[in-house]
């Protein structure tokens, strides 16, 4: 059998992780009280669930610009850097999925590439300026690695997964050079990036919404 996804499973792979997000929403607000303002955990359970309702209410049958309503809705959500950063993001999957409705191991690297394009166009962080990017930027990479070496979607994303929540603990020990937290400077260091923790969190939804 041929190893590729289609419409379906990126619906499941967006409803998966917006579960993970929801079950992690306490947890990801009190990462943010202290280096933030607070409300991470709701603003992206927000953002998640935002997306899962556009899939829900979608009567496109193609992949063709689904995600690209998907992520205009969730570019919406009011509440600091996550929106527009998480919308760039799944519009940016948009732009790497085109014409296609079948995706395969190397259609998925192309989709997560320009996904990581997105954000990098509201973006400049890079790694170890403690956000988000901690996180998408090893993710994306282990994806690449993974199609370039003939690996299967599943292995593709379970490396992504393991790669990105790497990341994301390794935020603990920078200092945040991006967003409210770099007002806190070397404060910051010791504490886990919030936005790292959910797009971990997020990669890790998505293997699990894997069939
Ligand atoms: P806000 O800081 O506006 O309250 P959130 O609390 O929802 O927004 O999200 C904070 C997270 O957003 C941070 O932990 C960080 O990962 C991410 N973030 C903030 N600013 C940027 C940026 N310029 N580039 C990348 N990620 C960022
Ligand atoms: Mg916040």
């Amino acid at each position: 059998m041929a190893d590729t996804i289609g419409i379906d499973d990126i619906g499941r792979m967006i409803r998966s992780a917006a579960d993970k997000i929801r079950a992690n929403r306490d947890e990801l607000s009190k990462l943010d009280s202290a280096i933030g303002d607070g409300d991470h955990g709701t603003t992206i359970a927000r953002a998640m669930g935002i997306a899962e309702k556009v899939i829900e209410e979608s009567e496109k049958k193609e992949l063709k610009g689904l995600l690209k309503d998907v992520g205009w809705g969730v570019m919406g959500v009011d509440g600091g850097a996550t929106g527009p950063l998480l919308g760039s993001f799944l519009m940016g999957l948009n732009n790497g999925v085109g014409e296609k409705d079948v995706i395969d191991c190397s259609t998925l690297a192309v989709m997560f590439e320009a996904g990581l394009a997105g954000v990098r166009r509201q973006s400049k962080a890079q790694i170890g300026d403690k956000t988000m990017m901690d996180a998408l930027l090893p993710a994306v990479d282990a994806i690449r690695q993974a199609a370039d070496g003939g690996k299967s979607i599943k292995e593709a994303l379970q490396n992504a997964a393991e790669a990105a929540d790497n990341g994301a603990i390794s935020t603990k020990d920078f200092q945040a050079r991006f967003g409210r937290a770099k007002n806190l400077g070397e404060r910051t260091i010791g504490c886990q990036d919030p936005g790292a923790t959910s797009m971990a969190l997020i990669f890790q939804g998505f293997l699990e919404g894997l069939p």
